[in-house]
């Protein structure tokens, strides 16, 4: 069994607010190891991570949508709490202009750092979908979004799994804990006392979890392709009444989580004009949705099993 632990550090839109710190996502994925990524990274980040008893020390990978200043400006404190930390591994920076903003954010004051940070530049032009991280667990895609600049959204994507169903297995005469099951799983087949057993034959697909992050957009439909069949989908939602340009409203931010089919929208980055969480949350339950819908706050933690 696996899992992803999701943990919004801050949700607030452009200023902080009393409740609200700047954006960033810490997403723990659970497997036979773990892997910790943070979606943006912006103002207090890691004062949240500490406070949240979560550890900075594990994110291999940080993924920034975008380079204003509420979604990276923890950078620079966090890799210089790791460099005091005595970081040796490499930490990845993933944002559209990687190559070109981190070293200026790097070269900023006097640092004895011993580990690398690499900035991996993210495609933010057109509509195709790119695979920016992948490992035999996990893939992270992104897509260009509209933000009136370079802007990019993001999907974790759990690999499907090949699960072992031990009743079948016993059914052919295996038995219940046997090394020969590595050797099904790597060959796709092997032979047991004389008998060759396919993989597919005791085998069934646990479909991997997905999980999606707007970052700050318009309504796009990049959006919605990235989004598709989302377990969770964490959306923009910074104003709850009218329009405004270079971003999504609150039945926007429906519309999109309806196309791309999610079991469940989050919305997030609050303008600071709703102070009141419960007003918001009358007007989210107000909506009738095929999907379930909620606010995020600071501090608030998901399990997707
Ligand atoms: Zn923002
Ligand atoms: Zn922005």
């Amino acid at each position: 069994m696996t899992r992803f632990e999701i943990t919004f550090l801050g949700t607030t839109a452009m200023v902080p607010t009393p409740k609200r710190n700047h954006p960033s996502i810490y997403v723990r994925y659970v497997s036979a190891g773990e892997k910790c990524f943070l979606l943006d990274c912006g103002e207090g980040t890691q004062r949240q991570i500490i406070s949240l008893g979560l550890n900075f020390m594990r994110i291999d990978r940080i993924f920034i949508t975008h380079w204003h200043a509420d979604h990276f400006l923890g950078l620079l404190g966090l890799v210089s709490t790791m460099t005091i930390e005595k970081r040796k591994r490499p930490l990845y920076v993933y944002a559209p202009e990687a190559e070109k903003f981190v070293p200026q954010f790097l070269s900023i004051g006097y640092a004895a750092r011993k580990f690398k940070v690499i900035p991996v530049d993210v495609p933010y032009e057109g509509n195709e979908k790119t695979t920016i991280f992948e490992d035999d667990e996990l893939k992270v895609e992104s897509v260009p979004v509209k933000h009136g600049i370079p802007a990019v959204a993001y999907a974790i994507v759990e690999k499907d799994r090949v699960k072992i169903d031990h009743e079948k297995a016993s059914e052919l005469g295996l038995p219940k804990k046997s090394p020969i099951f590595k050797r099904i799983k790597k060959f796709g087949k092997a032979v047991y006392k004389g008998i060759e057993v396919n993989l597919t034959d005791i085998s069934y697909v646990e479909r991997g979890k997905k999980i999606s992050y707007s970052g700050d957009t318009m309504p796009c439909s990049n959006m919605v392709e990235l989004a598709k069949n989302s377990d969770i989908l964490i959306h923009e939602s910074t104003y709850f009444e009218e329009f405004e340009r270079y971003h999504t409203t609150f039945e926007q931010a429906l519309g999109i989580a309806e196309k791309a089919n999610v079991k469940k929208l989050i919305v997030t980055h609050i303008s600071r004009r709703y102070q009141d969480d419960n007003e918001l949350r009358k007007i989210i339950k107000s909506h009738k949705t095929s999907f379930d819908v909620d606010l995020a706050v600071d501090g608030m933690k998901l399990v997707l099993e």
